[in-house]
């Protein structure tokens, strides 16, 4: 049977997560915003017990969490969301990094379209964009910075912390894109210093189809974040839409429990990478490990597989194991990964890179014998 490691694209859904979401859509009907009825108290209730898990997993207030679609809606609200500030302020300066998500990338172009100043910072071959060069581009006229934490391709961590520390003292707006690392660098994100933080739970073991936004306050008061979509009240007016119980109440429960289980999840974890890593080395085929390893997650390895072309690869060994060469988002236009790009890989490297990606669920025997079985495929491709 096939073994998957593409937990980067999508984690599979814990079981404990199920058996929630199975009840709430058993026991919980109405709409947590009606008023009128014990039926839409009871939704309420789920919606805000849920709503404090996720407080609790971040350690922000549960006035702080804002229920969207994913992380792609909460990044797309955090940067839009910002338009009639900048406009009543002048700032319209924007800094991020070339190695975002897309959800980033094209929603900061497509401001710069609207006559914002986007700048990108790139990393070099460690896969880590330098704190001080962002920091270096800093303006009077710079309205936020994003940055994510985790590359989704990579796994290298960015400098998150030392980019809060100094955008808070010099009061610049600061977004992390925390898609990759929420409910895994737990204690880095409690300390992180931040205004914007966007999270999809489906990368947490929790279901497809729902994540958060979470607005810290200072002095009481909201960052100036403005709804981006029409038609309701709900998430503050921040985001409206019915809120999906079941689905809000199974994040809430990947939250809950990746709070008592990240360090060991993150154990096992790192086990799973030294035996891929030992495998490799004992293989005898020709590869480079992308990104600088010191600053790479547990749970994430990108290889490149020197004279073999990582879509052959990828497709001979789908009975072996479901890996992936990049953002599932891009997949369907083949076109080199603009992560690997920015991080001046040469165009041949590319074409040979591929990504592991796993959780701490996942049988550290399996993932050794169908690793074991792509090296022999490597082999064989190799020119
Ligand atoms: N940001 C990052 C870093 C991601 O990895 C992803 C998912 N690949 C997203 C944003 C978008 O998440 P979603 O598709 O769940 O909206």
């Amino acid at each position: 049977m096939s073994v998957y490691l593409d937990y980067n694209s999508s984690a599979p859904i814990d079981e404990r997560v199920v058996d929630c979401m199975v009840g709430v859509y058993r026991n919980t009907i109405g709409n947590a915003d009606s008023r009128t009825h014990d039926f839409g108290n009871h939704a309420r209730e789920v919606t805000e017990d849920a709503r404090a898990q996720v407080a609790e997993l971040l350690g922000v207030q549960k006035n702080e969490v804002f229920f969207t679609s994913g992380a792609t809606e909460s990044n797309n609200i955090a940067l839009q969301g910002l338009r009639d500030y900048a406009v009543e302020t002048g700032k319209k300066h924007i800094i991020t990094s070339s190695i975002e998500h897309k959800a980033v990338l094209e929603t900061a172009k497509h401001l710069a379209k609207e006559g914002f100043e986007v700048e990108f910072v790139s990393p070099d071959t460690s896969g880590r964009v330098s704190a001080q060069e962002i920091l270096d581009k800093v303006r009077p006229d710079t309205l936020v910075v994003s940055l994510m934490h985790v590359n989704n391709e990579t796994g290298i961590i960015q400098p998150v912390l030392e980019v809060g520390k100094a955008l808070e003292k010099k009061g610049v707006l600061f977004h992390i894109d925390a898609t990759q690392s929420f409910g895994k660098l737990v204690d880095e994100l409690r300390e992180c210093k931040y205004d914007m933080l966007s999270m999809s739970a489906h990368k947490l073991r929790g279901p497809q189809g729902v994540g958060a936004l979470i607005l810290r306050r200072k002095n009481y008061k909201l960052p100036p974040v403005k709804n981006i979509m029409y038609g309701g009240q709900q998430e503050h007016g921040i985001r409206p839409g019915t809120i999906p119980v079941a689905l809000v109440a199974g994040l809430g429960k990947a939250c809950a429990i990746a709070g008592t289980e990240y360090r060991n999840n993150a154990l096992k974890c790192t086990t799973i990478k030294e035996r891929i890593l030992s495998l490799l080395e004992e293989s005898g085929v020709a590869y480079k490990i992308i990104g600088d390893q010191t600053y790479c997650v547990s749970g994430t390895l990108n290889v490149c597989f020197l004279g073999v072309s990582a879509e052959a690869l990828m497709i001979s060994t789908k009975q072996y194991c479901g890996i992936s060469n990049g953002s599932a988002c891009n997949s369907n236009s083949y076109s080199p990964s603009h992560v690997l790009i920015a991080m001046s890989i040469p165009k041949d490297e590319i074409e040979s890179c591929v990504r592991f990606s796993w959780g701490a669920g996942a049988d550290p025997e399996a993932v050794v014998e169908s690793v074991n079985e792509l090296l022999q495929v490597a082999k064989s491709l190799a020119f």
